[in-house]
């Protein structure tokens, strides 16, 4: 059979040769069977949660350890979901119409499930997919049958999905799983994520007739995470060719690893500093492991929104302190609460929003809820002695809500003092760009900041108008437009010409096809995934700062992020 080739989405890095499985979640059949009682009904049901809780308290602890907190908080989620009283009113309503609670179950999770799905937006269609998870674990267990059929693969093979859930990727066996492919999904869907956390190459989104091409176990297909690529029954000389660029990818991969202990140099020798995003201490090793110089982004947002309450001054003490001990005197930039838009946690009253992502988010938050953001701003000060900590406010768009953010910063550390409690009384304090008003507002903006830094994931949402989470529109989504590049590199010019430090902690920054122009602009940090950082301190190494310059201006002299991308292909090929 002649070798055919498919493109999917590149989610995750990596090429994978070998056979296929296909994952196809068994069907659960439901035998027709008369109902107990209600209260029959609902005992086994409530059993048949207990038994899943415990199998979702495994899943989470396994994945814990084997990716950290961030990536496992999904568990929790998905065991605070059995408790749903939505949930459990459904069931209840349909036993009491005189089903049995399978019967019952199955019907409340389509009707949760179709609900969230018909909302139009990312976020909770990716929600409709965890109802379905956890329904799917309850009815297996009230019918007696094991975990995952995942647990069938035997041998080292490349997992071709319809889609997979939280459950099945944490149940993937990293011995036996080369890759994996699904027919849904986007990049930020959760499976996309954990793979690039596992470093585990991954396509996505490759189309609704992904099973009818794979249509069997053990076919021999080549992907290649990096472009998207699916070639199924490849000829011996494309196997050939990509088991090379295998080994030759994951040797230069390591040399590169080995190469980015040492600090970032431009070809003529000028310090430019790469740093790693985390969200909590796993990250933060798996940062220092790669080479990070600091972190430019500490995201704190996993931290209130894994808890039905606000995390206590104590319990982030002692998380901030042990992610300044881990990277040992290295600087760490804060960033301050980035909860609302698509991360509202449940402890706060937030109103029905027509667009979130413009509403109650952010720094906005904070100065409206003082005292939960003294809570942490006080853990932040105290953990931060003896380290290189700085602080950031998220969202800022207006002088006034910076000088009353700071004005906070202050009187918590007038309360320490009081309190004759020890605390760091020289951390630097700064902003995110993130928005349009504070792109071109740098220079007023100096005033009270002491540092920027660019989060080009808002900035390119805010200045496209586009949802960044609107997979609709995600084609305009363009952080290389040149709308964006113009405000970065102003604000690069206003940082600097008020002697202020300017990095970038969005995804641009681990992007090798944006590095040469950001160097360009004159760019003091790169923040970025941590398994990015060796390919881009090997790419600062090979340029110079007259080469990164001409070819900045060469590309702001393009007038689409189309003809921008086109251009920096070459670039890079050329290097
Ligand atoms: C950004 O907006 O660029 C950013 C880094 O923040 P987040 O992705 O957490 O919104
Ligand atoms: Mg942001």
């Amino acid at each position: 059979m002649p070798e055919k080739t498919f493109k999917g989405i590149p989610a995750s890095d990596g090429i994978a040769v070998g056979p296929t499985f296909c994952y196809i979640p068994a069907e659960l059949t439901i035998p027709v069977c008369a109902a107990g009682t209600v209260d029959e009904e609902m005992a086994r049901f409530d059993v048949a949660r207990e038994y899943a809780r415990v199998e979702l308290q495994n899943l989470y602890e396994a994945i814990e350890k084997r990716a950290g907190k961030e990536e496992a908080s999904i568990f929790e989620a998905h065991q605070e979901m059995l408790s749903d009283p939505a949930l459990e009113g459904k069931v209840r309503t349909e036993v009491e119409f005189g089903q049995t609670v399978e019967q019952a179950l199955v019907t409340a999770i389509d009707d949760l499930a179709s609900l969230l799905a018909g909302m139009d937006d990312e976020l909770f269609a990716a929600r409709a997919l965890d109802v379905k998870d956890v329904g799917h674990r309850i009815l297996r267990i009230l019918l007696g049958l094991p975990d995952t059929a995942l647990s069938a693969v035997t041998e080292p093979s490349i997992i071709i999905a319809e889609d997979l859930t939280p459950s099945d990727t944490a149940s993937l066996d990293p011995e036996l799983t080369l890759g994996f492919i699904t027919a849904q999904g986007g990049l930020t869907s959760h499976s996309a994520i954990l793979a690039r956390t596992l470093g585990l190459p991954a396509i996505v989104g490759m189309g609704n007739d992904l099973l009818d091409k794979v249509s069997s176990d053990n076919t021999f297909i080549v992907m290649d995470g990096r472009t998207g690529e699916m070639i199924i029954e490849p000829d011996w000389e494309t196997i050939a060719r990509y088991k090379q660029m295998k080994v030759q990818r994951e040797s230069h991969l390591l040399i590169l690893k080995a190469a980015a202990e040492k600090d970032a140099l431009t070809a003529n020798g000028r310090r430019v500093e790469v740093a790693a995003n985390v969200g909590e201490v796993a990250s933060t090793r798996e940062a220092m492991e790669h080479g990070a110089e600091g972190i430019g982004l500490l995201r704190t947002e996993f931290l209130y929104l894994e808890d039905t309450q606000p995390p206590s001054e104590e319990k982030q003490y002692h998380i901030y302190r042990e992610i300044f001990e881990v990277m040992s005197g290295r600087p760490v930039i804060v960033r301050t609460l980035d909860i609302g838009g698509d991360k509202p946690p449940s402890y706060l009253p937030f109103p029905n929003e027509m667009n979130p992502f413009l509403g109650w988010r952010a720094i906005r938050i904070c100065l409206d809820e003082p005292e939960l953001f003294k809570t942490q701003l006080r853990a932040i000060l105290r953990a931060a002695v003896g380290h290189h900590a700085r602080i950031m406010f998220p969202m800022v768009s207006d002088l006034d809500e910076l000088r009353r953010a700071r004005g906070i910063v202050e009187a918590v550390k007038r309360d320490l003092e009081l309190d004759s409690i020890e605390f760091a009384a020289d951390v630097p304090v700064g902003i995110m760009v993130a928005t349009p008003a504070a792109a071109v507002l740098v220079d007023i903006l100096a005033e009270a900041s002491d540092f920027f830094s660019l989060g080009t994931n808002d900035l390119t949402q805010y200045t496209m108008a586009v949802d960044r989470g609107n997979a609709k529109v995600s084609g305009l989504f363009q952080p290389l437009h040149p709308a964006v590049l113009r405000l970065i590199r102003q604000t690069i010019d206003a940082g600097h010409a008020k002697g202020k430090w300017v990095g970038m902690c969005g995804e641009l920054a681990g992007m090798t096809k944006a590095i040469p122009i950001l160097l360009g602009f004159g760019l003091d940090e790169f923040s970025m995934n941590p398994r990015a950082i060796p390919e881009a301190k090997d790419l600062i190494g090979k340029l110079t700062d007259e080469k990164a310059r001409e070819i900045a201006s060469q590309a702001m002299s393009f007038g689409t992020a189309a003809e921008i991308e086109n251009h920096m292909k070459g670039v890079l090929a050329s290097l």
